[in-house]
């Protein structure tokens, strides 16, 4: 029987141990305060801005919502996340992606302050990764080591095959695998016979971002599957980038779409919050 690897219940572990660890540095008159932009109304992104406040109130940090027109200039913007910068009381920005097309998202994220760059999107944050140094790791990825270390699953030594090259899944998560001594593998659209290496993967992660992409003829048996996508079927039912059913009895450990990795990206975000807080 395969390993079902529960995000809900691991993120929330996670989130009461950062809600005590809030707690005692509150009594000892810490504040921690994280700052999130939203730009335009975007239904998706005002769910997760929700969610992220949520979690805020929950753990015990203060959350300060900007929300800004959909006309908003790139300057303004810019202007924001500099003030931002400069408040001492304010510990992590947060600039909700994506952002209406008129602006360019890396001069933002360029302007975030790698201090209180929470997303870990900043090009020093991911330049500091990649040689081993302190820095805000992405949360979804930093999310998916998680689930794996809390599942007692080791990562040294073994073959890790990653699917998804982009900047804040795919790249910070192969960073993250060498980081835990794994051999890493990394796959995208231009893979050559992409079964076949994807069936190397003692750890296989899929973050390709189309549903129901990865089936048995991916996975070797035995295999663990994570699976980072998230989408909703024809049928409105949230769904992964691995077809679930049909991986199931071959694979030693799996994360199920939803309350796999989903819910550990927030968690992650949270935990950096108080990291920038000390
Ligand atoms: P992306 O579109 O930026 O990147 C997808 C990657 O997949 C690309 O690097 C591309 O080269 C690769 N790819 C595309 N087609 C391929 C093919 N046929 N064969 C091999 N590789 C192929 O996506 P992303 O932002 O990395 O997100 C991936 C998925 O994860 C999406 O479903 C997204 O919704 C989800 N996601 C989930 C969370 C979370 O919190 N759980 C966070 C971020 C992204």
């Amino acid at each position: 029987m395969a390993l079902i690897i529960d995000g809900k219940k691991i993120s929330s572990e996670i989130k009461d141990e950062l809600k005590a660890k809030v707690s005692m540095l509150t009594r000892k008159g810490t504040r921690i305060t994280l700052a999130v932009v939203q730009v335009g109304n975007d239904p998706a992104s005002s769910v997760y801005v929700g969610n992220k406040k949520k979690a805020c109130e929950y753990i015990g940090i203060e959350s300060q919502a900007y929300e800004l027109p959909e006309e908003t200039t790139e300057e303004e913007l810019v202007s924001l996340v500099e003030k931002l910068n400069n408040e001492e009381s304010v510990n992590g920005i947060l600039v909700q992606l994506p952002l209406p097309a008129h602006m360019n998202e890396d001069i933002i994220i360029n302007t975030i302050s790698p201090a209180k760059d929470v997303d870990g999107f900043h090009p020093q944050s991911v330049g500091a990764l990649s040689i081993g140094q302190k820095g805000f790791v992405s949360c979804t990825p930093a999310g998916v080591i998680q689930l794996l270390k809390r599942s007692n699953i080791s990562m040294e030594g073994k073959e890790c095959v990653i699917i998804g090259r982009s900047n804040i899944v795919g790249k910070p998560m192969a960073l993250l695998m060498l980081r835990e001594n794994a051999t890493v593998t990394i796959c995208h659209s231009r893979t050559k016979n992409l079964k076949e290496v994807a069936k190397r993967a003692d750890i296989l992660i899929v973050a390709i971002g189309k549903p129901y992409f990865v089936t048995k003829d991916y996975v070797k048996e035995g295999a663990i599957v994570i699976d980072v996508g998230i989408h909703r079927n024809e049928n409105g039912k949230l769904c992964g980038d691995v077809d679930y059913d049909d991986v199931l009895g071959i694979v030693s450990a799996i994360t199920p779409v939803p309350g796999g990795v989903g819910p550990m990206t927030i968690a992650m975000l949270m935990s950096n919050c108080v990291d920038a807080a000390l």
